[in-house]
């Protein structure tokens, strides 16, 4: 079996850095990815607030670190990863291939869509439901489309189906946007663009797809029904880090590690939105795959 120095657990923006750090210090590294490379920020159509770079496309973005990364050195395989074991002096990553040894393992797992919560929204995921605008909405080019959520994701989310769609509106159960000011305000200036502020999705209309939404306002406690042929989940994210749990500890689904990306199992480290931290931004992720990766590096020096 191939021993890999550094088993990075998730191809986005923090395991790709992780990747680029440690073979560029000429360990033998593999980052696997469940599905595509990038993570989040491939859905993002705009990035403006990553330094040194004053305006990339998510997926331009995510590609130039895979390329970065392979040049550098590191392996990637697409496989899911089940479990993690301990062994005497490695472990072993199981995956539906098989099990794959590494002296040290970078969990950079991200986090996965949040659901809204609303009845029916399994039946018409695919069918109305999207979580991922940049993915689907060119599917309601010239129709009318709701987003839901208040944070970034959900702002990029109204400009990018400003551009395809007819109509868009926008609903958040605050009045205040968690996401970034002049992100809102640029969503506001779009002719198609509605904002409905303190309102929540409560239920879903349609038979075979999605055909409208009821939407409470939450101040008055007022119900509209409103026609529309998608809607757009924006309303974060979940870690997914149980099937870890019998060798870290997790808080509240989280990794617990701090900045130093060491978790309380040595030789396991966690980079990205994967851990307990307060910022969640790109340049975190970024910041934390190095850190991750020096500090597997340190780890792998003092074995
Ligand atoms: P987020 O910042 O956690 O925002 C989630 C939003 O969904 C919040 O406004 C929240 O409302 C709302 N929400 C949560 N559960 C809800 C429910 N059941 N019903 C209705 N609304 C609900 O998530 P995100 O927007 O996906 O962003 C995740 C992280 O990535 C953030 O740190 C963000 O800044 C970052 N990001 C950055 C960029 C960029 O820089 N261009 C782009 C995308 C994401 P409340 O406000 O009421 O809690």
């Amino acid at each position: 079996m191939t021993e890999y120095d550094i088993l990075v657990v998730g191809g986005g923006t923090a395991g790709m850095t992780a990747g680029i750090y440690g073979a560029r210090a000429g360990k033998k590294v593999l980052v696997l990815e469940e599905l595509i490379c990038g993570g989040q920020i491939v859905n993002a159509a705009e990035v403006e607030n990553y330094p040194g770079i004053p305006s990339v496309s998510g997926a331009d973005f995510s590609a130039a670190l895979f390329d970065q990364a392979s040049n550098a050195g590191a392996e990637f395989d697409f496989q899911s990863v089940d479990a993690i074991r301990k062994e005497a002096d490695h472990f072993l990553v199981d995956t539906p291939s098989g099990p794959i040894a590494a002296r040290a393992v970078i969990l950079a797992t991200g986090a996965k869509n949040r659901p809204l919560g609303v009845d029916r929204e399994d039946t018409f995921t695919g069918r109305g439901v999207s979580y991922c605008a940049t993915c689907d909405g060119a599917f309601y080019r010239g129709k009318t489309v709701a987003v839901v959520g208040g944070g970034n994701t959900a702002l990029d989310d109204a400009l990018v189906l400003s551009e395809l769609a007819a109509k868009v509106y926008l609903i958040h159960r605050r009045d205040e946007f968690r996401g970034e000011k002049s992100t809102l305000e640029l969503a506001e200036t779009k002719e198609n663009v509605t904002v409905l502020r303190s309102s929540a999705v409560t239920a879903l209309q349609g038979e075979k797809k999605l055909a409208g939404i009821t939407v409470k306002d939450l101040k008055t406690g007022s119900e509209q029904e409103i026609p529309v042929d998608g809607l757009f989940i924006a309303v974060g994210q979940m870690p997914q880090n149980d099937r870890f749990s019998d060798l870290i500890e997790l808080e509240n689904g989280y990794i617990r590690a701090g900045e130093d990306c060491r978790t309380s199992c040595p030789g396991i480290f966690a980079a990205g939105d994967c851990r307990t931290k307060t910022v969640r931004q790109l340049a975190t992720a970024a910041g934390d795959g190095a850190v991750a990766a020096l500090a597997a590096l340190e780890y792998l020096q003092k074995k």
